[in-house]
């Protein structure tokens, strides 16, 4: 009983499901059998969908929405998943026709404004929202003739007026690598719509302004401090990918020069990838010199410039394919690099750190972009990202590095501000020694080193210059010559070292007996000379007087002499106003004759010269 029961339930329930869609379908009108539905089941805080999902394709027929709503028998869909290439959905790569769905909107979401976004497509494609074109991307046509690509990111912006919206695209792709829908169609409020679209430009922008300052001052720092290679190409590395961003998905170049052919742009993006590879070899290669094999290098940078020229000169659809061939020598090659950072490692080299993280983060991004070309995976451009934080990383320790070597400079411009001052004290302190020797060396060369009195160079010179200015100012000056009695005889007695003291002790008594400005000289031997000016003949014979009996008074012990004690003869020969002398020579001989004369008359004694003129 209960079984029959239940069965009639459940048959009740089918019927009236049955009768129910039926009932929906005739009030969608006759094609609403043929178009599929895609159900939207929006997230709870906010309203943002994908299209993903089955689709009613109608091959080779670029059909409005009008017609779609009529003729929609008559035309022959057939049910494809969207995204996915035209080659998927028909086996052709080069073809064209028209997608078309109904959404079901919610409620709350009529009237609003809602916004679809669409990433780039490869194909040209033309969207409706019911009987309106909200987006155009290049020319849809039927043949290569009258089709033309543009891969322009698109948001289109439409109020739905209730809860059934016909979705129309019409698209064609011709000589491409590959065509159709291939990345998902987004749905949602136009507020969060836009949000999306603009933070995603605005972030990229940002990154790529980031990365082509970057790249911008490496080259210029390069440039000004020459020998920094390694700066030189990272720098260009940098500004590659920063160029290359431009070219590549979402494809900003179409918004800055709409005029630029795809072909170029493709072609753009393709040759900047390759620049950035090579660039990127050569920075390892630079910064792994030692460990990286020079040969490895050749190869790879000489296989990536091939593959730039090919790229220069063929279409899209050849180099493209290329490329994606080339690209598995990616492989091998991340696994050497791998090699190479693990011996740099082992090896303790600089960079060793920053290029790990650099090189598994561009071989993250490479794979996660390789995979995109190839649509293995819906996710996004990682290249940008990843540059940007290997340059952050790479600024980091660059500006560490500046700074300590700023740190050095100032510490060693300190060090020589200080060495310079002590350079400054010592060449004070060695002049002022200096000065103090040539003082000495100047007493040196005047004084005599026995007895400490001036030498007879000095007195030659001295005596000139008394004798020159008693000639010009008409006034006198007095000459005496001292001379030791029976010096010979002393040295022979006593020997030269105790004559040596006793030559000391007569001219310190000399000394004594001077006035003070006087100039006693050691004219010779045991001689000496002193000059007087102005003085009386009266005063010069008590002064030459005072000095023998000091002398003797002293009664220094001389056995071989008559006195048995030591004596001294002196001579006196005036320069009178009215000079007798033509020369200082006739002054000095008249002085000697004096002093021969005192010798002459026994010694110890004074002879001064007579008043008049010398005869
Ligand atoms: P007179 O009374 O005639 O002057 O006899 P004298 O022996 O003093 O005269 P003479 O000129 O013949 O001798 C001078 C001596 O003085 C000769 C030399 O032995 C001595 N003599 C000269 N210079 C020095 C010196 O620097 N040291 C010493 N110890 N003796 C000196
Ligand atoms: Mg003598
Ligand atoms: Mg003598």
């Amino acid at each position: 009983m209960k079984n029959k029961s239940i069965r009639r339930v459940l048959i009740t329930l089918i019927l009236t499901m049955l009768t129910l869609g039926y009932l929906q379908n005739i009030t969608l009108g006759v094609s609403a059998q043929s178009i599929t539905e895609l159900p939207l089941t929006p997230h709870k805080q906010r309203f943002y969908v994908d299209l993903d999902g089955e689709w009613t394709f109608f091959h080779e027929q670029l059909l409005t929405p009008a017609e779609i709503r009529n003729d929609v028998a008559l035309s022959g869909g057939i049910k494809v998943h969207l995204p996915d290439s035209f080659e998927k959905q028909t086996n052709l790569k080069n073809t064209y026709g028209t997608y078309a769905t109904y959404l079901t909107i919610p409620d709350q979401y009529i009237n609003q404004p809602l916004a679809l976004a669409i990433a780039y497509q490869y194909s040209a494609y033309k969207l409706y929202v019911e009987d309106e074109v909200v987006a155009v991307n290049g020319n849809v046509g039927t043949s290569k003739a009258n089709h033309q690509a543009e891969m322009s990111p698109r948001v289109a912006l439409f109020i739905p007026t209730s809860n059934q919206v016909l979705i129309t695209i019409q698209a064609s792709s011709f000589e491409h690598i590959r065509g159709g829908l291939e990345n998902s169609i987004f749905l949602g409020s136009a507020a969060h719509v836009l949000k999306t679209f603009n933070t995603q430009m605005t972030t990229t922008m940002f990154l790529m302004g980031t990365i082509f300052i970057m790249g911008l001052f490496l080259i210029l720092f390069s440039f000004y401090r020459k020998q920094s290679t390694v700066n030189l190409i990272f720098g260009a590395f940098c500004v590659a990918i920063a160029a290359r961003e431009l070219f590549a998905e979402p494809f900003y170049y179409s918004l800055i020069y709409p005029n630029l052919s795809w072909v170029w742009g493709t072609r753009l993006e393709y040759i900047l990838t390759e620049l950035a590879s090579a660039l990127f070899v050569l920075l390892l290669w630079v910064w792994h010199q030692d460990v990286f094999s020079k040969w490895v290098m050749r190869f790879l940078v000489g296989v990536i410039s091939s593959l730039m020229i090919i790229t220069l000169f063929t279409q899209p659809v050849f180099f493209q394919a290329l490329f994606f061939k080339v690209f598995y020598l990616a492989f091998p090659t991340i696994l050497y690099v791998l090699y190479i950072i693990y011996r740099s490692i082992r090896l303790q080299k600089p960079y060793g750190k920053i290029t790990v993280l650099g090189v598994l983060l561009i071989s993250i991004a490479f794979i996660n972009d390789y995979a995109l070309g190839q649509n293995w995976l819906q996710s996004f451009d990682l290249m940008l990202l990843a540059v940007a934080v290997y340059v952050l990383v790479h600024l980091l320790s660059l500006s560490r590095q500046f700074a300590r070597s700023a740190i050095d400079q100032e510490n060693l411009n300190e060090e020589l501000a200080f060495l310079n001052a002590s350079l400054d004290d010592l060449v004070i302190e060695r002049t002022m020694q200096l000065e103090q020797a040539n003082k000495m060396l100047e007493q040196l060369a005047i004084k005599d080193d026995l007895t400490q009195i001036y030498n007879r160079n000095y007195f030659n010179g001295y005596i000139e210059e008394v004798f020159k200015s008693a000639l010009e100012n008409q006034s006198e000056a007095t000459l005496f010559m001292i001379d030791v009695d029976h010096f010979k005889r002393y040295n022979d007695h006593y020997g030269h070292v105790q004559g040596d003291a006793l030559l000391k002790k007569i001219a310190a008594q000399l000394k004594k007996d001077m006035p003070e400005t006087c100039t006693l000289a050691r004219y010779g031997g045991e001689e000496f000379a002193v000059v007087v000016t102005d003085i009386s003949d009266q005063e010069a014979y008590d002064l030459a007087e005072t000095m023998r009996q000091n002398i003797e008074a002293k009664k220094y012990p001389h056995h071989t002499s008559e006195l048995g004690y030591i004596t001294i003869s002196i001579g006196i020969a005036t320069m009178r106003k009215n000079t007798q002398f033509k020369f200082v020579n006739q002054w000095i001989s008249a002085a000697d004759r004096q002093l021969y004369e005192s010798k002459f008359a026994g010694r110890n004694r004074v002879s001064q010269d007579d008043f008049g003129i010398e005869n």
